[in-house]
């Protein structure tokens, strides 16, 4: 391997064809923002969406739910069109509604029907906690013991799954699969298409949670015959600090009676006819519950008009060269300060890199005092997100160097190494 330099960063920066896009952002002064998995940039678009909006309600009071630029009444419908394409769903699949934690609750209310012998969940060890919750507080609803009945499929390593362990564990009494599609650690990518067929043929439903994959990595979950999944937008889509999630229901299902049901849930023409008895539409909008908050779905308009415009193949394959990079640089810079990569580092790895090191929480206050913004992940773990839309080579590689810089002059020392509050 040749030796990477701060000009062959600044070449591959001039050679990128979605380099403009990174003045479409507002990058925080002086800094080099690597958390974009944790909460992406605000954009000029999502920005300008958002006072769309807010003019609407300004000047139209009411009227705004009809009239406007982006009439509220319609708007989680048409923004749900618009994230069909990164998920691999058909427009009618997919709708922005509620947020990751909420849409997975109506999601197992719908999808998660014990019958017999067969009442079990099956989840993963690695999972992030808040899905993992609500698994438990759902079985407990249904009378069953979260600690017999959630299977939480072990990683050999602690850091990555093996899909061959879960399809194992398909067994005759799982009523339901649900597991992410990216690991919200490790960055692995998993085989939806090899689990989603696995489930299929056992005839269990399995959904995934796409909240550190929906902008970072392609879907084709319609093709793949997935059944649900669920995913916020303020990680790689940018839409902003609890900006609306999202939900796909495969069309196999519409008629579905939604498990939490509300009057947004109803077929658009009958929702005013103020009925006792639901009619619920039949799409994926049944899966809303009530009035969209429409100011926090305000951005996502405006942010994802950008990722129509570049496309997700091209977003991926420049996060992929991205995070190639970065792990070339670290392999050149990096031997002997104790760390270990855990991620995969082939075609698995999703959007960020995982750091591992003793003293992760310090090195990371030390990067931030340098003006990296990285992450970090309890209790040894460094994400690293370098971004396609607004990441450059460059700011690869001078994180790089100062990571270096702040382990062979051992500048973490002077913190504690022991996390914030918010981490
Ligand atoms: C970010 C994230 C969440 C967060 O859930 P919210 O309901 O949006 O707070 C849940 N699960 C996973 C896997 C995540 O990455």
């Amino acid at each position: 391997m040749s030796q990477h330099t701060l000009s062959n960063a600044q070449d591959r920066d001039r050679l990128d064809k979605l380099a403009s896009y990174r003045d479409e952002f507002y990058i925080p002064a002086n800094a080099i923002y690597m958390d974009g998995n944790s909460l992406g940039l605000l954009s000029k678009r999502a920005e300008r969406t958002l006072h769309d909006l807010l003019n609407s309600w300004k000047t139209l009071g009411i009227d705004g739910w009809t009239e406007g630029t982006h009439p509220w009444f319609y708007l989680s419908e048409q923004v749900g069109e618009k994230m069909a394409p990164l998920v691999g769903g058909m427009k009618s699949e997919v709708i922005a509604t509620g947020s990751t934690t909420t849409n997975l609750h109506q999601l197992v209310s719908t999808f998660y029907k014990p019958d017999g012998n067969k009442t079990k969940i099956l989840a993963d060890e690695l999972n992030f906690p808040s899905d993992i919750y609500a698994l438990k507080s759902q079985l407990r609803l249904k009378g069953y013991d979260p600690d017999t009945h959630l299977i939480r499929i072990k990683s050999r390593d602690g850091r990555y799954l093996k899909e061959d362990d879960i399809i194992e564990a398909m067994t005759d009494d799982v009523a339901l699969i649900v597991l992410p599609a990216v690991l919200y650690r490790s960055g692995q990518v998993l085989d939806m298409e090899k689990l989603t067929k696995a489930a299929n043929e056992r005839n269990i439903p399995i959904g995934f949670d796409l909240c550190h994959s929906i902008g970072a990595v392609e879907h084709s979950l319609h093709d793949w015959g997935t059944d649900f999944a669920f995913w916020c937008t303020y990680k790689h889509l940018n839409g902003g600090p609890g900006s609306v999630g999202g939900l796909f229901i495969h069309e196999q299902h519409f008629g579905m009676e939604p498990g939490l049901a509300g009057w947004f849930g109803s077929k658009k023409e009958a929702q005013f006819d103020m009925e006792h008895t639901m009619d619920p539409a039949l799409d994926a909008g049944a899966y809303q519950i009530g009035t969209p908050h429409v100011l926090s779905l305000a951005p996502v308009i405006g942010s994802l008009e950008m990722f129509e415009e570049v496309g997700m193949s091209a977003i991926r394959a420049k996060s992929f060269e991205l995070t190639g990079y970065m792990l070339e640089l670290i392999e050149q810079e990096l031997q002997g300060f104790g760390f270990t990569i855990g991620n995969p580092v082939d075609k698995t790895r999703g959007g960020h890199l995982l750091l591992e090191h003793v003293e992760a929480a310090r090195i990371c206050k030390a990067l931030k005092e340098d003006g990296v913004i990285p992450d970090f992940r309890a209790p040894n773990g460094i994400r690293l997100a370098p971004v396609a839309l607004y990441n450059t080579f460059e700011d690869v590689w001078r994180t790089i160097q100062k990571l270096k810089l702040i382990m062979d002059e051992k500048r973490y020392e002077k913190f504690e190494n022991k996390r914030g509050v918010v981490a």
